[in-house]
C-alpha cells in the first residue's frame, strides 16, 4: 500500500511578481482562485504570504484574516500555514497574525545569508514567534535554511518552548544560504530521524531544484514543498501556468516512490493537527 505525501503549495511568496509570471497570485481574491486549484489537483496545505494590490509585501493581519476566511470557505479542511518571514515584515509585528489562528505558521530557528541580505532571526524575536504560537496553538513549520536551525528546533521542543512533535521543513537552493546537495539532504534527513524521531519533514528546492528535492523527499519518505513563491517555471522553457500545474507534477511523481498526495484527513493526521470547520 502506498503512503501519503503532503504536497503543500507556496502560492505567493514575497519575491516573485506578475512581471515574473502573471500567474503569481497577488490579491486575496487570486490567492484564493489559484489555492483551489491547487487543492483540487493534490495539495493539502498551503504557505501563505500577503501582499498589498500593488505587488508589494506586507504582514497585515486584516489581509491575512481575509485570506484565512476564503480559503477555509473555498477549500474545505485544507491546512493553513502563514509565513512569519522576514520579507514580509520586521521584528515582532512578524507575529502579529498569529492570533487568527491559522493551523501552523513558519518559523526560522536561526539566521543566515539570503540573497542580498541577511536574514536576520535573533535569539529573542524566534522566541517572541515561537510564543505566540505556543499561546494561540498555532504548530510551527521550522524552515531550517543549515543544519544548526535543527538542531535548536530540537532543544526549543525539548525545552517546551514549541509543542511537538516537530515537523522540519529543509529548504535548498536560497542564493547564499545552503545549496541543493544531496549529501546533505540525506545529513538532514538521518540527523532529524537520531535527534526528533517522531518529527515529519519536507523538502524544499528553489527555482529549477524545486523537482529535485521533490523526487528525493517521496524517495526518502518525507513531504514535499511545490508552488510559484519558490519557482515560477514548469521546466528550463515554460513559465509554470499556475500553482495546480506545479501540484500536479509533484502529484505525478508520486506513484513511482509508492506515495500519494495524502488527503486533508490524512495531512491533518501526520501532522496532529485537529480538523477544522
Ligand atoms: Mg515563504
Amino acid at each position: 500500500m502506498s503512503t501519503p505525501a503532503i504536497i503543500t503549495v507556496a502560492i505567493t511568496g514575497s519575491v516573485p511578481k506578475k512581471e515574473n509570471n502573471p500567474a503569481v497570485p497577488i490579491t486575496v481574491a487570486e490567492q484564493v482562485e489559484s489555492t483551489h486549484e491547487a487543492f483540487e489537483a493534490g495539495a493539502s496545505l498551503a504557505h501563505c504570504h500577503v501582499r498589498n494590490d500593488d505587488g508589494s509585501t506586507t504582514s497585515d493581519p486584516e489581509k491575512f484574516g481575509q485570506l484565512l476566511d476564503g480559503l477555509r470557505k473555498h477549500c474545505p479542511g485544507m491546512i493553513v500555514q502563514f509565513s512569519t518571514g522576514g520579507r514580509s515584515g520586521v521584528g515582532s509585528e512578524r507575529a502579529g497574525m498569529i492570533p487568527l489562528k491559522p493551523d501552523m505558521a513558519s518559523l526560522s530557528t536561526g539566521s543566515c545569508n539570503f540573497p542580498t541580505r541577511v536574514y536576520e532571526n535573533s535569539p529573542e524575536l524566534i522566541d517572541h514567534l515561537a510564543g505566540a504560537m505556543l499561546e494561540h496553538d498555532v504548530k510551527p513549520e521550522i524552515e531550517a535554511f543549515d543544519l544548526s536551525m535543527i538542531f535548536s528546533a530540537v532543544q526549543m521542543e525539548k525545552a517546551g518552548r514549541i509543542k511537538g512533535p516537530l515537523h522540519i521543513q529543509f529548504v535548498m537552493g536560497v542564493k547564499n544560504a545552503m545549496p541543493v546537495d544531496r549529501q546533505v539532504f540525506d545529513f538532514y534527513v538521518d540527523t532529524t530521524k537520531r535527534l526528533a524521531p517522531d518529527a515529519t519533514w519536507t523538502g524544499a528546492g528553489i527555482g529549477r531544484f524545486q523537482i529535485d528535492l521533490v523526487h528525493w523527499s517521496l524517495e526518502r519518505g518525507g513531504h514535499v514543498r511545490t508552488g510559484l513563491e519558490d519557482n515560477v517555471r514548469l521546466d528550463k522553457d515554460s513559465l509554470a501556468p499556475s500553482n495546480a500545474a506545479l501540484v500536479k507534477l509533484a502529484a505525478d511523481l508520486c506513484p513511482q516512490y509508492n506515495r500519494h498526495p495524502a488527503s486533508v484527513a490524512e495531512a491533518r493526521e501526520l501532522l496532529k493537527l485537529q480538523m477544522v470547520g
